[in-house]
């Protein structure tokens, strides 16, 4: 006998490890497959380094072998000595289960999750579903034995000699009772798509109890009397199938991907049959190893509760999705994969938190995405302006909450306008700042406020539509606290908020009294506190409009107080003529009234449709003076 059978036991004072392990270490059992695949992988690496002139087809064969209740995960790759089994698996891999336990232990009171991440347990996890495992190996070293290793329970274990006769290792699982879902081929099917979908080698399942299924092949050269092809029915055994793309796109060099593929890979990864905006290819070998690709999804219209989905990947091997501490969390809005081989895979979220190479690949990530925003507005304008209503809240999400991104995109933010263009700050400022003095006007809703909208436009004011509620409100603050201080800053005013935009020196109607006209708004209205005020406004034909103080409004906003009635002013144009006449009129006189009800409501619609009373009343009150104009 080769190798002197030889039974032993990993010394763990706790009872019962698997609970433990089970709860802290893999929540999510399903990993165990990504675990024993991977090593299988890594061993078809060894053993191409070491015989790098072999053309041996390398893979990995799963079976599930549902009436044996066994699944085997089958390499071709470096095998095992006995003595490498007893250090690599009695050793690392059931000591430091027994470390584990040991630092838990002593833990208790801490965050298990901080301890976790240091330990190398991936062969351990098979015994979260197996109630017996088994190793058969043979190494590729010259005159290598075979060896055999079985354990039950993780913590003790029998090894003798082996009768594998090809380099490489077969795990066999005994899936225990309980976890007899992992005998079904689709759900191991499942599982491998997910994590082991892009390893390096093929990864190929076998379904052992599949039945040689019946198929029609052509006769080779021969023909029917009809003249078409003559066919057989022959059976075929069941082959295995593979799950992976072993050549994944992201490895490949940017130069050497077309857009096709590249879009393609995109609907495959994310099953989203509309095309991405556009997209940036990652390929770091310096200082640390980073691939990937990030994809800028079309906006869907439930934005608000959707999240994007960056996969990392360590080495072709599926870790996670949306890991926080990688990915900024802006970028979790956007899709794409990210494969950093040196972040190991099993990683606690604490780890992350506070390991300085993590926050170096976030900053990295950023940066890219921040200069492919400026090359796209600096080298391709209007396919920036295309994109914008597509990627506009992410930009300005992780401005907010970026200021390193803010600060590098700073000068490539854009605002639409009512007409469909668009302009950064700066351009906005510079065409507008003869009429407006660094505001920036800007609608809600270019459909709600029209009127108050076509006020600027109509005195050439560029107008911005800002109308997305989760993002626009609170990027105006960002802007406003960030563009740094000065004179010079930048403030945002939506059009009902103020009319200094639409004013013009003039000295018509300045002998009207402000006060006896506020008077008789707020007798003939019934409001005791409503604010009226006179200006020159540029336009003689505009006769009124309504404003609400911006910052009022948007902290009612902010909050949500719709309770908290809107408090206007009523501006009246002193130089239009209709107000000159009205200052004329007898206060007493039930007409004088009646007009100042109706310039009120026509004030208030340019700015915001009326509610339902409003409408009533305005519509009876606008046929009453219809058909006394009639009969005059
Ligand atoms: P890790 O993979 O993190 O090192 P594991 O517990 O998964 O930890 O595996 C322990 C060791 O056992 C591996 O590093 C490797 O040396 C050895 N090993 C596991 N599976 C295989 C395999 N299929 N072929 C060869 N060696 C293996």
């Amino acid at each position: 006998m080769a190798v002197k059978m030889e039974k032993g036991s990993v010394s763990i004072d706790a009872e019962n490890i698997m609970p433990v392990i089970k709860r802290w270490l893999y929540s999510d059992k399903d990993i165990f497959l990504r675990e024993v695949v991977s090593n299988a992988c890594d061993a078809i690496t060894k053993f191409r380094m070491l015989h790098q002139d072999t053309d041996e087809e390398m893979s990995v064969l799963i079976t599930v072998d549902k009436e044996k209740k066994e699944i085997r995960i089958d390499d071709t790759g470096i095998g095992m000595t006995a003595d490498e089994v007893r250090r690599y698996i009695n050793q690392v891999a059931f000591s430091s289960a027994a470390e584990f336990m040991k630092q838990f232990a002593e833990n208790e009171d801490k965050n298990a999750h901080d301890i976790i991440g240091h330990f190398g347990l991936g062969f351990y996890s098979v015994f979260m579903v197996s109630s017996k495992v088994e190793i058969d190996s043979l190494s590729c070293e010259e005159g290598a034995e075979a060896v055999h290793w079985v354990s039950e329970d993780g913590m003790s274990f029998e090894m003798g000699d082996g009768k594998r006769e090809t380099h490489g290792t077969t795990i066999t699982l005994h899936i225990s009772e309980e976890e007899k879902e992992f005998l079904e081929l689709f759900r191991v099917r499942e599982i491998l798509e997910r994590y082991c979908g892009y390893m390096a080698y093929p990864v190929m399942l076998f379904d052992a109890n599949a039945k040689p299924v019946e198929r029609e092949v052509p006769v080779d050269g021969e023909k029917n009397e009809d003249g078409t092809e003559k066919t057989e029915k022959i059976m075929e055994d069941p082959k295995p199938s593979q799950i992976n793309d072993t050549d994944p796109l992201w490895l490949k060099k940017p130069s050497e991907c077309t857009d096709e593929e590249y879009k393609a890979f995109y609907q495959k990864v994310f099953h989203d049959y509309t095309d991405p905006l556009f997209w940036i290819h990652l390929n770091v070998d310096y200082p640390f190893n980073l691939k990937g690709i990030l994809y800028f999804p079309r906006l869907r219209e439930d934005f608000g509760v959707r999240e994007g989905e960056i996969k990392l990947f360590s080495g072709q091997v599926f870790v996670a999705d949306n890991i926080k501490e990688i990915i900024p969390e802006f970028l979790l809005l956007l899709r794409g994969v990210i494969d950093c081989p040196d972040i190991p895979l099993n990683v606690s979220r604490s780890f992350l938190q506070n390991d300085g190479y993590v926050k170096k690949i976030s900053s990295h990530i950023t940066k890219k995405v921040s200069d492919k925003l400026t090359s796209l507005f600096n080298t391709a304008r209007k396919d920036y302006e295309n994109y914008w209503k597509d990627i506009h809240p992410f930009v300005k999400y992780g401005c907010i909450t970026d200021s390193k991104f803010y600060d590098s995109v700073k000068d490539v933010l854009l605002f639409r306008l009512t007409d469909d263009t668009y302009k950064t700050l700066e351009e906005y400022r510079k065409d507008n700042s003869e009429k407006t003095q660094n505001k920036l006007y800007y609608t809600s809703s270019a459909q709600r406020q029209a009127g108050s909208v076509a006020l600027y436009t109509q005195r050439g004011i560029d107008v911005a539509i800002l109308d997305f509620p989760e993002i626009d409100a609170s990027f105006l603050n960002f802007l406003e606290f960030h563009q740094g201080s000065g004179e010079d800053n930048m403030k945002f005013v939506r059009v009902d908020a103020d009319v200094a935009g639409l004013t013009e020196e003039s000295e018509e109607g300045k002998d009207l009294d402000a006060d006896k006209l506020q008077e008789l708004f707020r007798k003939a209205l019934g409001q005791e506190k409503l604010e009226v005020k006179l200006e020159s406004m540029a336009s003689t034909d505009l006769i009124s409009l309504v404003t609400e103080d911006e910052q009022m409004r948007r902290f009612r906003d902010a909050y949500r107080m719709k309770d908290m009635p809107a408090t206007y002013t009523l501006v009246l144009n002193r130089r239009n003529e209709t107000v000159q006449a009205l200052s004329r009129r007898d206060p007493e006189d039930e007409m004088t009234r009646t007009l100042c009800c109706q310039i009120y409501d026509l004030a208030l619609m340019a700015a915001q449709p009326l509610n339902a009373d409003q409408i009533t009343a305005f519509l009876t009150r606008s046929q009453r003076l219809v058909s006394l104009l009639a009969k005059a």
